[in-house]
């Protein structure tokens, strides 16, 4: 597809994912490789499951209403090692805690047959633009994004860089310094 029709594409799912209907709520972690001695992958996917576990612990103190989660991944050459990572995760904890509103194992599926890894894919392809290469024009696709990922008042939890930096201008670095990271 020409690179035109592409970004084209993309910009209508944007629209949609952030119209006024949409609830979705969206969790990336960005990690840099070059400052982060984890596996990058693994420690993407810990903190993805805690903020998702943190939502739906918000979900039930706010509206009582006791939801699991099921984290849903595309297929993978790590599947096994995530599956013992997220059980871990429940059984013995991660490094803040034990998550305890998900559902027991990951799921894994093939990204062309399931439409939500689709528009995770796409959300995924804008953030690593905006962070890996900080392309201006996903700079501002990533802004975009900002309405859906997963926020609480002044706190940013849906959108992760790690490890947050004190000069980094994202919007994930300016909540954690307690900045307006709407602006
Ligand atoms: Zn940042």
């Amino acid at each position: 597809m020409p690179k035109a029709d592409r970004l084209r594409v993309i910009d209508e799912i944007l629209g949609l994912l952030c119209s006024r209907d949409s609830n979705l709520r969206i969790f990336a972690a960005c990690v840099d490789k070059t400052l982060v001695h984890e596996d990058p992958v693994e420690t993407a996917f810990e903190h993805i499951c805690l903020r998702f576990d943190k939502f739906l612990q918000r979900v039930f103190l706010k509206r009582n209403d006791p939801q699991r989660g099921v984290v849903v991944l595309d297929k993978t050459r790590r599947e096994n090692r995530l599956q013992t990572l997220a059980s871990g995760f429940r059984i013995t904890g991660h490094r803040w805690g034990i998550m305890r509103n998900l559902a027991e194992v990951p799921l894994f599926a093939d990204s062309r047959a399931t439409r939500l890894l689709q528009i995770a894919d796409i959300v995924t392809y804008v953030v690593w633009r905006r962070y890996e290469r900080n392309e201006p024009e996903f700079v501002d696709r990533t802004r975009r994004l900002l309405p859906c990922f997963d926020q609480d008042g002044p706190a940013l939890h849906g959108l992760i860089h790690v490890p947050n930096r004190s000069d980094c201008l994202c919007p994930a670095c300016a909540a954690q310094r307690g900045e307006n990271w709407r602006l």
